[in-house]
């Protein structure tokens, strides 16, 4: 958009910074999502800003559960809304899952926004607004879902989710698919599969792996599926991040 070169050395993180603000000065993104995002910023930078060969392998088992999944549902907030609005849409429509906003401070004025915006995206129908289900063992306002979305869902993407939402989900039964940048965080440890990437690559990368795997046979997904390690994946992030940026590479 003009602003920032695209020469300088941090384009990519300044670019995505920039989407934030807009966000919050639109009424999607919340005060909390900023300091999510500075977050995500500091373990983004400690990966090198790139995507690990295991992420790229989470994608991968991702792309597999949610082709496999008779209910997919893929879970917006105010960051993902500002960061990947059309690439939620088009992962949507390569995995045919539904999406629903889903927010941690949830006001009418942030649900509505955020639908509009999707829409304006590419949306189709927006889940999350009904707000008729509940997830047990929370406070009421965070409990919230679609009660024939993410309340009926087999498989859900969390991204960015709190922890002890991904806890609750976990407990549920459902299959969770996570993308945060941080391996400790505890919604990285309760995801059955963890993506440790930045959502900006994570969510087109899982759309390309759909594709690919558009045509294969449900022996092929279940494989993939079946050779994907969570403790693996987190371990290997932990890794890259405390040893630099050959670690992964070397060992994948
Ligand atoms: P908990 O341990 O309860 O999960 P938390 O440390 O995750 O707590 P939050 O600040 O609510 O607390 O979570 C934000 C998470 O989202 C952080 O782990 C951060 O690294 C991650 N994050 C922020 N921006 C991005 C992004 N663009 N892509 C992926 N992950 C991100
Ligand atoms: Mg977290």
């Amino acid at each position: 958009d003009g602003e920032i070169p695209e020469s300088h050395p941090r384009y990519e993180s300044l670019l995505t910074r920039h989407r934030i603000e807009e966000g919050v000065d639109k009424g999607i993104t919340s005060r909390q999502g900023l300091i999510a995002q500075g977050r995500g910023e500091a373990f983004d930078y400690l990966l090198g800003e790139r995507t690990l060969p295991s992420a790229d392998d989470a994608e991968r088992a991702a792309a597999a559960h949610l082709l496999l999944a008779e209910r997919p549902v893929i879970s917006v907030n105010g960051n993902v809304a500002a960061l990947v609005p059309g690439e939620t849409v088009e992962l949507g429509e390569a995995t045919s899952a539904d999406i629903e906003v889903n927010l941690f401070n949830r006001t009418d004025e942030r649900m509505t926004a955020i639908a509009d915006h999707l829409c304006e995206h590419g949306a189709g129908e927006v889940k999350g607004l009904t707000a008729d289900g509940r997830i047990p063992g929370l406070d009421h306002e965070r409990a919230k879902v679609d009660a024939d979305g993410i309340g009926d869902a087999d498989v859900v993407v969390v991204p960015l989710e709190d922890g002890d939402r991904a806890e609750a989900l976990g407990a549920m039964g459902k299959t969770e698919i996570v993308i945060d940048l941080n391996p400790l965080s505890r919604s990285a440890q309760a995801a059955d599969v963890p993506i440790v990437d930045n959502v900006i690559r994570a969510v087109p990368a899982i759309t390309e792996h759909a594709r690919d795997l558009a045509d294969a046979d449900r022996e092929t997904l279940e494989s993939i599926v079946a050779a994907f390690d969570p403790d693996e994946a987190l371990a290997a992030a932990e890794r890259a991040i405390r040893e630099g940026s050959d670690a992964d590479a070397a060992e994948d």
